[in-house]
């Protein structure tokens, strides 16, 4: 068996000996002679499965004891929509920074579901490669809201913007316990697992609890409703049971590495180091500017990507990115495409990337630009 580095945006990589537990119980768990994927999520062996991992998001993550903490399914996007039906009940109106795509996305839906959206500030300017400075944010919002990592651009907040007494909304899919976060800041965060947590499948919601409403927008299905879900402990209908199990796992094996500050230093060597590179580089130059860089995404280009919009250097730029990406995965550091918006290369490095990866994809990036130069 031969395992890659892969540095895919999500689903990603998860900790291989989180992989190789579940492996060991995959047939029989705990002596229940049944895998945990063929379980009732009734069942007495089940429940403190759900309830393990509920515990350790809320202390890892320092959740206060007036926040719920709800795995649902549907994935970041259908929380695009759950946020406006259930918060934006009184006004209607909400702020929404926009910093790529996913903030876009989520904006859209609010609008598409009949809310007053407001872009307060956008970093579209600059193709996004930088996070808006908005240290304030007031007026008569049902909620504002935030991406907090932009997982396609590669930037990150590096403040939290006060919103005094409205809440703020932050989409976490990218970032969730990569580093220390005050969740007191915040009326509700949302994760998909995918990228840092989880198999594909639940979406980690932390919500404070007045902010659970029985009276959201008219017509909001019961499934979407948060406080189905609330009064029910994410077990009003069949819950993403393998996943949760994972879940926990993953947030013991956190735990056992120093949690979230553990990962935060862990995360900042491996960020550090390949930035570091990228900056030194005259072949490599990394798109998101200092100052709002992600350390969970880390997309580059390569000295061919010149802007020049002519056919003969959009194929070089092409034709340069497809070597690198075909190379790059025969020596085994796979996933590294760049998404189409940004093009060139994306080197995601979430909590469960090694140094040791990091540095086999930096050796080969200084043996690429050698021979490429
Ligand atoms: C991937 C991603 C999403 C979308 O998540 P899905 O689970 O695929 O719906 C939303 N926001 C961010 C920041 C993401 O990275």
């Amino acid at each position: 068996m031969s395992r890659v580095y892969n540095f895919s945006a999500g689903p990603s990589c998860l900790p291989e000996e989180v992989l190789q537990a579940c492996a060991a119980e995959m047939l029989d768990y705990a002596g229940t002679g049944q895998s945990v994927m063929e379980m009732s999520h009734r069942s007495s062996a089940y429940k403190p499965i759900i309830e393990h991992a509920e515990a350790q998001v809320r202390k890892l993550m320092k959740v206060p004891d007036n926040y719920k903490v709800l795995f649902l399914q549907g994935g970041g996007s259908t929380q695009f929509a759950m946020v406006a039906q259930n918060l934006g009940i009184h006004t209607g109106k909400a702020a929404y920074i926009e910093t790529g795509v996913w903030a876009k996305k989520a904006a859209a839906e609010a609008k598409h579901l009949g809310l007053t959206v407001d872009t307060i500030a956008s970093s579209a300017d600059k193709g996004y490669s930088y996070i808006p400075r908005v240290e304030k944010i007031s007026g008569d919002y049902d909620y504002a809201y935030i991406c907090f990592n932009n997982t396609i651009m590669g930037t990150h907040y590096e403040y939290i913007p006060d919103t005094g007494s409205i809440p703020l909304v932050a989409d976490i899919s990218s970032c969730v316990l990569s580093e220390e976060l005050d969740v007191s800041r915040f009326g509700l965060l949302f994760a998909g697992a995918q990228k840092n947590l989880a198999p594909a499948g639940v979406t980690l919601v932390i919500i404070r609890e007045d902010l659970i409403t029985d009276t959201p927008r008219a017509g909001t299905p019961t499934m979407l409703t948060y406080k189905t879900h609330a009064d029910q402990g994410s077990m009003y209908n069949t819950p993403p049971c393998y996943t949760i199990y994972v879940l926990g796992k993953v947030l013991d094996w956190i735990e056992k590495n120093g949690g979230a500050a553990g990962m935060y230093r862990r995360n900042m060597e491996k960020a550090q180091l390949l930035y570091d590179y990228l900056d030194a580089s005259s072949f490599y130059h990394a798109t998101a500017q200092k100052g709002s860089r992600s350390l969970m995404n880390v997309p580059f280009l390569t000295k061919y990507s010149t802007g020049a919009q002519d056919e003969a250097s959009l194929a070089r730029e092409k034709e340069i990115n497809d070597k690198f990406v075909k190379e790059a995965t025969a020596a085994g550091l796979v996933n590294l495409k760049g998404h189409r918006l940004v093009g060139g290369m994306r080197a995601s490095i979430y909590n469960a990337m090694t140094l040791d990866g990091v540095k086999a994809l930096i050796a080969f990036m200084e043996k690429f630009a050698k021979e490429n130069a």
